[in-house]
């Protein structure tokens, strides 16, 4: 940790965050309606005149949990944000490799209940930094501003502490996810097997000779249950393809070519058309299968491009 760029944001502290912010609005009906509406509450002190002048109030309230409502700046904020502690202090953290954010806490005091009519001035201060802490989410200071909210007679009316860490994103792991192997079982395992070995299997039908893929138990030709197999030369044509490009999944590099290549026994399989730049595959190429090592665990049959 750097205790030069500790004793720089501590230099901040007491600071004002930014020029002072007056409310674009008075306190009003209508915002604390659609605060009530939004929330769900229905006390009468807040929108019913009648209710509000028989309670202890006298008139209608705002809610006090709308306290930072009212000085909100809206989705795009006024240029002389830029200006201040608070920009200062981002610029130093996202300089020293803190550049990621997130809100931890929010307290807020209410000195009096607010009326309709009242106008605020929210000016915020930077008030505390913290040391470098190593949290869950990467190493990162904790900045405290606090918010002070002022009546058009300057008189406070409530106040905030909002806390933010400003952390170092952890390093991404670059360590490759290993691409799924398709699943095993009894009807197939004379295929993968082959693949084991160096070898595309086609199975056939004992009884009447013909070929099917993907494997299975019956010939759907004579229903018969005996079955063979023949070894494909792996040589064939692009029957159809697609490149896939949403959901993105982690265990391929993109953009990538599924295809159904005929193989010339005349059987089908779907497999990965490689070796050529994806927008260059077309219906018809000749292709032939290459046993890919995906990885230490996994061989696949893809197809590559007969070289002329
Ligand atoms: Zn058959």
């Amino acid at each position: 940790m750097s205790d030069a760029l500790l004793d720089k944001l501590r230099g901040l502290v007491g600071k004002p965050a930014g020029p002072p912010f007056r409310a674009w609005d008075a306190v009003n009906q209508a915002m604390i309606r659609h605060w009530c509406d939004a929330v769900g509450d229905t006390n009468p002190i807040y929108t019913d005149p009648v209710e509000a002048a028989a309670s202890v109030h006298g008139q209608i309230v705002a809610p006090p949990t709308m306290l930072q409502a009212w000085t909100m700046k809206g989705l795009v904020p006024p240029p002389s944000d830029g200006d201040g502690a608070q920009a200062e202090l981002m610029a130093l953290l996202d300089g020293a490799g803190f550049t990621s954010v997130v809100a931890t806490n929010c307290e807020q005091e209410y000195t009096r209940y607010l009326h309709i009519g009242d106008e605020l001035t929210a000016e915020s201060v930077i008030e505390d930094v913290s040391p470098e802490k190593h949290t869950g989410l990467g190493d990162g200071h904790f900045i405290t501003t606090r918010t002070d909210f002022r009546d058009q007679n300057g008189d406070t009316v409530g106040t905030m502490r909002f806390r933010i860490l400003k952390f170092k994103p952890p390093e991404k792991q670059e360590k490759k996810v290993p691409r799924p192997a398709p699943p095993r079982n009894q009807d197939n395992a004379f295929f993968w097997e082959g693949v084991d070995r160096g070898e595309l299997l086609i199975q056939r039908c004992s009884a009447c000779g013909r070929l099917r893929h993907p494997p299975r138990p019956m010939c759907p030709n004579c229903q018969s249950l005996d079955w063979d197999t023949v070894k494909s030369t792996g040589r064939g044509e692009v029957f159809s393809f697609i490149i896939p490009h949403y959901p993105q999944v982690p265990f391929l590099d993109y953009p990538y070519v599924v295809a159904v290549v005929a193989l010339e026994e005349g059987t089908r399989l779907i497999s990965n058309v490689i070796d050529i730049d994806p927008h260059a595959v077309e219906i018809g190429m000749p292709v032939e299968v290459r046993f890919t090592k995906v990885d230490d665990e996994l061989t696949l049959p893809l197809f590559a491009p007969v070289k002329a």
